[in-house]
């Protein structure tokens, strides 16, 4: 039986995966401080015997018994709201955090994989953006503490690649989103229907024309598994690659939820990406992976998730 040491592992994504992983066989140590979630997240999986919890905060030194195979850092905060809320705790995670989780995976000879994300590419010029794109980060933005914090942690990850040998994974993750996210998240999709299963108006930043493209909790998870076993080290776009406005996804979860609520505009937060739409012809060839769920049946069963 082979154990998987996951960071941030009550968190959103964090959180199905560990379920996951402990229904393929896999022992889970989910390290993680409640920062971002509550133990609500892991109620289902916490008398799991396969599943132990380490409440820690891993920007601090962390020693673990035990032989561990894999070592997944899903700890960060995520959502814009949050990070701009936790700016030093995020760039302490993304740092820190991931020299402490490559420290524990060299130390167990471990497969290491970083969870970064599609922020790497900043506000893009280039669309749909492949892994080869550098980016166009304002580093001094409120965004920055958590755009430089990943292109840091994805530095320290090849550094390591590199210099100790040790097997690492990028998995670059654009916008998931299903059961599970907090109802205060402060993210578009949580949002909206929270607002929209309440009746109060949606509030939709800029004039909605900015895009995104949704990948359904089920899908990402799968994508993760696969990156974990395969033997790619360079960095992989994971996300779903249908591009929606934000006005649009705000009309549809209207829709979805049968609400009367009206959208109200607010104004767009400063660096909001205009556009961001995965290439994942890397994924597709290398993982043979590619997202199964469609934007109307993932929506549903979030929708019916939130209103439980
Ligand atoms: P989340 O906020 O729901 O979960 C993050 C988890 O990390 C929480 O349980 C939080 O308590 C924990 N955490 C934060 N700092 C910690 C620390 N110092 N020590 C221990 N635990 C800590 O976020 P999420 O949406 O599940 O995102 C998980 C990971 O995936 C993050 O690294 C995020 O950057 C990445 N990601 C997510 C998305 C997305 O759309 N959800 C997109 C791109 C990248
Ligand atoms: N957004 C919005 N209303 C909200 C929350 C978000 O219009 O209540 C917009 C936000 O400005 C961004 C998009 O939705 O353009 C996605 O935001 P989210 O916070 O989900 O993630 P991001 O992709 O910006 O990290």
């Amino acid at each position: 039986m082979k154990t998987v040491l996951v960071t941030g592992g009550a968190g959103f994504i964090g959180s199905h995966l560990c379920g996951f992983l402990l229904e393929k066989g896999f022992k889970v140590i989910c390290v993680d401080n409640f920062l971002t979630s509550t133990a609500d997240s892991i109620a289902a999986i916490r008398d799991n015997p396969g599943f132990k919890l380490i409440d820690h905060d891993v920007s601090a030194p962390l020693e673990v018994d035990g032989e561990i195979d894999y070592v997944l850092h899903f700890a960060s905060p995520a959502s814009p709201v949050d990070y701009s809320k936790l700016p030093i705790q995020t760039l302490k995670v993304g740092a820190l955090g991931t020299h402490n989780a490559l420290g524990i995976a060299r130390s167990k000879s471990a497969v290491f994989m970083l969870a970064s994300t599609s922020e790497v590419y900043g506000d893009p010029e280039v669309s749909p953006q492949p892994e080869s794109y550098w980016g166009n980060v304002n580093c001094v933005g409120p965004r920055g503490v958590y755009d430089e914090a990943k292109r840091f942690a994805e530095a320290l990850t090849m550094a390591y690649h590199k210099a100790h040998r040790l097997n690492t994974k990028i998995a670059r993750i654009f916008n998931t989103y299903g059961p599970g996210m907090r109802k205060k998240d402060g993210r578009a999709v949580p949002n909206f229907i929270m607002q929209a299963i309440s009746g109060r108006p949606l509030t939709v930043y800029g004039d909605g024309s900015q895009t995104r493209s949704f990948c359904y909790i089920t899908d990402m998870v799968e994508g993760i598994y696969r990156l974990m076993l395969s033997d790619v080290n360079g960095p992989v776009n994971l996300g779903n690659p249908e591009e929606h406005a934000i006005l649009e996804l705000a009309k549809k979860i209207i829709g979805l939820s049968a609400s009367k609520s009206g959208i109200e505009f607010r104004e767009l937060p400063v660096d909001d990406p205009k556009v961001r739409q995965p290439d994942i012809s890397k994924a597709k060839s290398l993982l043979r992976w590619e997202p199964k769920v469609s934007m109307d049946d993932g929506l549903k069963k979030t929708i019916e998730w939130f209103r439980r």
